[in-house]
């Protein structure tokens, strides 16, 4: 694998960042105010996933409090060296039953919640730990057709969304579980292919069903650094961005 181009000092790198933690702002500021919303309504979650610890330091002196992660074993590390700063552990990867005790150790809120198998997991991860932890269900979009649960290592994970409210009764019944809301990607298969504003409002429309069930699973985690905008003017309240914070990550295996 070839290293990206790094600038060389610490100071170079922070400003950098610094610019385009500037840029994203305008842009989440820009489209908050298209959609006439307060900016206030949108977090920013930044994902530090194949970044090291040093830029999520950075990061957090540049006034970032939300990071995410994707992958257990990179994540816990980073989380361990940075565990003085005072940040918000996202986990938005597909998660697999046998590292959720890890994953509960650090993060606070988990985005990629898609099967019940999960649910119990973490649920017992959390009572043995003692904390409670938030959840979003991920929604797999190019699963609308029905089909129930996704299926273990299936794509990019998700439930379809005829199964949603069955899965949020068994997180609302889930001891140290929290239900917090709704996550997805937008999808590169199925009638959204293509069309993130789309699957976005339809995201909504789910979001707005789960919350007759428990309104205050209001979080909308939606749109990254390619159609951060389209999930600002659907309604989404938490934007996942990446490569438009860190630069373009080396390809991954
Ligand atoms: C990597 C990742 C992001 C950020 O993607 P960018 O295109 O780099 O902004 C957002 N959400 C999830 C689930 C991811 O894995």
């Amino acid at each position: 694998m070839t290293e990206p181009l790094e600038p060389v000092t610490e100071k170079d790198r922070r400003d950098e960042l610094a610019a385009n933690l500037e840029a994203v702002e305008r842009r989440i500021g820009d489209a908050c105010a298209a959609a006439g919303r307060d900016r206030s309504e949108v977090t920013l979650v930044v994902v530090t996933k194949t970044y090291p610890a040093s830029d999520v330091r950075l990061l957090a002196g540049l006034g970032v409090r939300n990071v995410a992660e994707n992958r257990d074993q990179e994540a816990a590390a980073k989380a361990a060296e940075c565990s003085d700063l005072p940040l918000t552990w996202h986990f938005v990867g597909q998660l697999q039953t046998n590292k959720v005790r890890s994953v509960t150790d650090y993060a606070d809120v988990v985005h990629s919640v898609d099967r019940g198998r999960l649910v119990t997991a973490l649920s017992s991860a959390a009572q043995r730990q003692g904390r409670e932890l938030d959840c979003l269900l991920q929604v797999a979009l190019d699963k609308e057709a029905g089909g129930g649960e996704a299926p273990a290592g299936a794509g990019r994970g998700g439930v379809a969304p005829d199964a949603v409210l069955e899965l949020a009764e068994q997180v609302r019944a889930a001891p140290r579980l929290r239900l917090a809301g709704l996550m997805t990607v937008a999808p590169l298969a199925g009638p959204f292919a293509g069309r993130p504003g789309a699957a976005f409002e339809r995201l909504m429309e789910i979001s707005r069903s789960l919350r007759t069930l428990e309104p205050t699973a209001n979080m909308v985690s939606a749109g990254m650094s390619s159609d951060l905008e389209e999930a600002v003017a659907a309604g989404a309240t938490h934007v996942r961005v990446g490569s438009a914070v860190l630069g373009v990550r080396p390809r991954l295996r």
